[in-house]
């Protein structure tokens, strides 16, 4: 039997109709889905009657299934001849292991293909009503992640832990990230959420930059809250809002205030998020 082939896919952010067709397409043509916490559970319904279902899981502090496993069990279910699709939430290269899977895949000369995703910064910004770059607002975007660095990696100017080049533990970033780019989104930073905002205004971002936490955006758990550097850290305590939700900081979160009168329905047939969201 030939090898067969995976396709590492991006399940969107929530909603199920925001898969692409291609996306569609291959969760149809699976013979084995390995699918993601955050990838929409409906979108298993699509799947053949046949096809073998695994969940790995990946909850914040439970890895269902550990990467490496995820790794093999790729290899193997295409070495039996199979179609299989890693079904990812959002975009599987924003901060989705894409890199560590199909560079493995490569390794074991296992064909793949990997198919975008709408990435959870772009559907809720959509939610929500925001745009991430405006003419007249905000020309540089930034994602960043606000999980602090694996284990074993440092930053090289200052030797704190880091994620990737210059994580979040390392001044540098901050610095660039405050002073360098108009649009910030950042995703697992909830439990840092008053870190963050103290770096960006150490660095100097003004205290009254707008910021939105969009919670399980483009899904019927859907929850928003806004504020200022300076108060969004309590308002969130006091809202409950939590993981997984991303943060977006910088002037375009006041053309919301704008935009939400007219936003009867979501583009996927979404409520509009109902309450909170007044700043200050
Ligand atoms: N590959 C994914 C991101 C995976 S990291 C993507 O492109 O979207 C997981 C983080 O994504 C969460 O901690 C949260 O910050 C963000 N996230 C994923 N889905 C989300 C949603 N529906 N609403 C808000 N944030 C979400």
């Amino acid at each position: 039997m030939g090898t067969g082939k995976v396709y590492l896919v991006g399940a969107g952010p929530g909603h199920p109709k925001l898969i692409t067709v291609r996306g569609l397409e291959c969760i149809q043509e699976a013979d084995v889905i390995i699918y993601d916490r955050l990838a929409s559970p409906e979108l298993l319904a699509y799947a053949s009657p046949e096809a073998e279902l695994i969940y790995c899981g990946k909850s914040p502090r439970s890895h269902t299934l550990r990467q490496e496993r995820i790794n093999q069990l790729l290899v193997e279910k295409a070495r039996e001849g199979k179609v299989v699709t890693r079904l990812k939430g959002g975009d599987p290269s924003v901060f989705g292991r894409v890199g560590e899977e199909a560079e493995w895949l490569a390794a074991h000369a296992v064909p793949f293909e990997i198919v975008p995703g709408v990435t959870a910064a772009a559907g809720a910004a959509a939610a929500a009503g925001i745009p991430l770059t405006h003419r007249a607002y905000a020309s540089s975007l930034a994602v960043v992640t606000g999980h602090a660095g694996e284990k074993g990696e440092f930053c090289p100017e200052t030797g704190a832990p880091t994620a990737g080049r210059h994580g979040i533990e390392c001044e540098q970033t901050w610095a660039a990230l405050a002073g360098g780019v108009d649009t910030l989104v950042f995703y697992m930073g909830m439990n840092r959420l008053g870190d963050i905002c103290r770096s960006l205004i150490r660095h100097g971002r003004t205290p009254a930059t707008p910021v939105a936490v969009i919670q399980w955006a483009t899904t019927p758990k859907q929850k928003l809250v806004t504020g200022t550097l300076e108060t969004i850290e309590q308002r969130v305590q006091e809202s409950g809002i939590g993981a997984p939700a991303v943060i977006v900081v910088g002037e375009v979160v006041r053309i919301r205030d704008r935009l939400q009168q007219s936003m009867a329905f979501h583009a996927a047939g979404l409520a509009p998020f109902s309450g909170g969201g007044q700043q200050g």
